[in-house]
C-alpha cells in the first residue's frame, strides 16, 4: 500500500488526505494545533454557552465548493443556515446596501444603479455552475465554457475601483467595495476585482451561510470523512523537519511556501525555492470577538437581520483604509468585517447572550491594538453597542500566527491577492502545487485557487500528487 502524510489540518490538508485515502492510499495528517480545522477552529468561549469561531465564520465557498459538494458531508451531520439578508453595508443617514440572494432582489436595492448590477451579475450568476469548477479547478485546463469565463476573468482582474465607476450611487459602489475588500489591500490595482466578482456572484446564488454549531463542524465532518476512508490525524505534532514525516510516499504540505521551503532545505530546486521564498504575504486582520446582551443596536434596519456586515463606509473611504494598510500605516478607520451567526443558527447564543464576532484589516505585522478602531466603526453604525458588550476579546496579528503558523503577519488569505499572485501562486506555471521535491506537493491557501474555506487547494493537489505518483514521482526521505 502507498502511504501519504499531509503536513496541516486544514481544510485544504484535511480535503487532500481525504482524497488520498480514497484512492487507497495510508493517509496520515500531522497537525501542530491540540484540534484540527486549521481556519475552521472554534475559539474559547467567553461566556458558557455562546459559541466563537475562531478563524472563518461565513462559509459561501464551502457550500459552492464542487470538492465539498461532492464529499456530501451531511452524511457526518453538517448544515448550513441562511441568515435573512446576506451581507449589510451600513452608510450614512439609517442606510444600507444590502446582498441577497438573487441578483434581482438585490438590484432591486440599489436605485438607479439596479440596472447595472443586473448587468453585471445576472450573466455570471445564470453560469455559476459551470464557472465555479474551472474558477476554483487546476489551472491549465480549457473551460467549459470559455466565452463566459472569458467574460467573468475580464470582470475580475480588473481594478475593484475601475468596475465600481459602472455605478452612480453610494450604496452600489460601497456593496462592491466591501465585497472586494475581503482579498485585503489596494482597490485601484489589477486583479483586485477578483474577490467582488467571485463572492459577490456566489453570495447572489447560493448565498453566504454559516455551519449549524459554528465552523468547527465542518472540520467535525472533514474528519470523520476522513476516519470512513481510514485516514488518521495526529494532533500536538508540529513538522520542524523532514524527519517528522516519516517515510510516506506523497508529502503533501497544507503551509505558507516560505514555510515549506524552510523545511525543504535545500533540496528544493532554484526554480521553485525562490519563488516560494519570496511569495508575499497580505495585509494582516485584528480579530475581536464579543459576547453582546440583547440584538445589536444597528441604525440601518437591514443589518439587523444580516450575517455578514461591512463597516467603513463609502468605497472611497474602504479603498482610503486597505491602500493605507498595504502601505504599512494602520488606518484611523479600517475596514471591518462582522459576522453574526447566531442570526442564521441560534444554537450560537445562550439566551439573550450572543457573540459577534469582527475584525479589522491592518498592516501585516501590526503590533498596536486596533480595539477601539473596531468598536468605532461598531458605535457608528450602532449606537450604544458598547454598554452592551459582556465580553471581549481581542486577537491580532501575532496571537493569530501563533495560533496557526500558516497565518503570516496576521494574512488570512494565504497570501496578497495581486494580478501578480493571482496568476502565480505561488510560483508561474501550469503546475502550482509542484515543490520541485519528487513526490512533495503543496496544498495551502497560498496555492491556486487560493484562500477561503473551499479545499480546493487540496482536491488539486492530491489530483497532482495522484498523477505523479502513478508516473514514479515519490518521495524520497
Ligand atoms: C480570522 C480569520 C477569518 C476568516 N474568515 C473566513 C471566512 O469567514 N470565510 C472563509 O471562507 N474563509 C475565512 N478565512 C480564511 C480561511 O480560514 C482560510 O483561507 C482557510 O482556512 C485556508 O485553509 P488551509 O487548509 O489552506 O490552511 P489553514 O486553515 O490555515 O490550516 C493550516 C493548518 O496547518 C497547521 N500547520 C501549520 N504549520 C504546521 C507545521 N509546521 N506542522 C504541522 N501543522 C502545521 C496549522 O496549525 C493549521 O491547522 C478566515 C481566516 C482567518 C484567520
Amino acid at each position: 500500500m502507498h502511504t501519504a502524510t499531509v503536513v496541516g489540518a486544514g481544510p485544504n490538508g484535511l480535503v487532500a488526505a481525504i482524497d488520498l485515502a480514497r484512492r487507497g492510499l495510508g493517509v496520515t495528517v500531522l497537525e501542530a494545533a491540540d484540534a484540527p480545522g486549521g481556519g475552521l477552529r472554534a475559539a474559547e468561549p467567553l461566556v458558557e454557552g455562546v459559541a466563537h469561531d475562531a478563524f472563518a465564520a461565513v462559509l459561501p465557498l464551502a457550500v459552492a465548493s464542487p470538492g465539498l459538494r461532492r464529499l456530501r458531508l451531511e452524511r457526518h451531520g453538517l448544515r448550513f443556515a441562511w441568515p435573512e439578508v446576506q451581507l449589510a453595508h451600513p452608510l450614512a443617514h439609517g442606510e444600507a446596501a444590502v446582498l441577497h440572494r438573487g441578483v434581482g432582489r438585490t438590484a432591486a436595492g440599489l436605485g438607479r444603479d439596479a440596472g447595472a448590477w443586473g448587468r453585471l451579475f445576472t450573466r455570471h450568476v445564470r453560469a455559476v455552475d459551470r464557472l465555479l469548477p474551472d474558477l476554483l479547478g487546476r489551472p491549465g485546463h480549457a473551460p467549459t465554457d470559455a466565452l463566459e469565463m472569458a467574460r467573468f476573468g475580464l470582470h475580475a482582474l480588473s481594478p475593484a475601483a475601475l468596475m465600481w465607476t459602472r455605478f452612480r450611487g453610494d450604496r452600489a459602489r460601497a456593496l462592491f467595495a466591501g465585497i472586494a475588500a475581503h482579498a485585503g489591500g489596494r482597490l485601484d490595482r489589477p486583479g483586485s476585482a477578483v474577490a467582488a466578482m467571485m463572492l459577490g456572484m456566489v453570495g447572489q446564488s447560493t448565498g453566504w451561510p454559516v455551519a449549524v454549531g459554528g465552523t468547527r463542524a465542518l472540520a467535525d465532518a472533514l474528519v470523520a470523512e476522513l476516519a470512513a476512508v481510514g485516514g488518521r490525524i495526529e494532533l500536538n505534532r508540529r513538522v520542524t523537519t523532514l524527519d517528522d514525516v516519516g517515510e510516506p510516499d506523497l508529502l503533501l504540505l497544507d503551509l505558507a511556501p516560505g514555510h515549506a521551503a524552510e523545511l525543504l532545505g535545500g533540496r528544493q530546486p532554484l526554480r521553485r525555492a525562490v519563488p516560494h521564498r519570496r511569495f508575499r504575504h497580505g495585509i494582516g486582520a485584528f480579530k475581536l470577538d464579543l459576547v453582546i446582551e440583547g440584538e445589536v443596536p444597528w441604525t440601518a434596519a437591514a443589518a439587523r437581520r444580516a450575517g455578514t456586515v461591512h463597516l467603513g463606509g463609502t468605497a472611497e473611504e474602504i479603498a482610503a483604509a486597505e491602500a493605507e494598510c498595504a502601505a504599512g500605516r494602520m488606518p484611523a478607520r479600517p475596514f471591518v468585517l462582522v459576522a453574526q451567526q447566531h442570526l442564521a443558527d441560534p444554537s450560537r447564543s445562550r439566551g439573550d447572550l450572543h457573540p459577534l464576532w469582527a475584525y479589522a484589516h491592518v498592516p501585516n505585522g501590526y503590533a498596536g491594538d486596533a480595539t477601539e478602531a473596531i468598536l468605532g466603526e461598531l458605535e457608528r453604525a450602532a449606537p450604544g453597542i458598547r454598554g452592551r458588550i459582556t465580553a471581549a476579546r481581542a486577537t491580532g496579528p501575532a496571537a493569530l500566527e501563533a495560533a496557526n503558523a500558516n497565518l503570516v503577519g496576521g494574512d488570512i488569505a494565504g497570501g496578497a491577492v495581486d494580478l501578480r499572485q493571482l496568476l502565480a501562486r505561488p510560483h508561474a506555471g501550469p503546475n502550482p502545487y509542484d515543490t520541485g521535491v519528487p513526490g512533495v506537493w503543496l496544498c495551502s491557501a497560498s496555492t491556486s485557487p487560493g484562500g477561503g474555506v473551499h479545499g480546493m487547494c487540496g482536491v488539486n493537489a492530491a489530483a497532482v500528487a495522484l498523477r505523479g505518483l502513478r508516473a514514479g514521482r515519490r518521495f524520497r526521505p
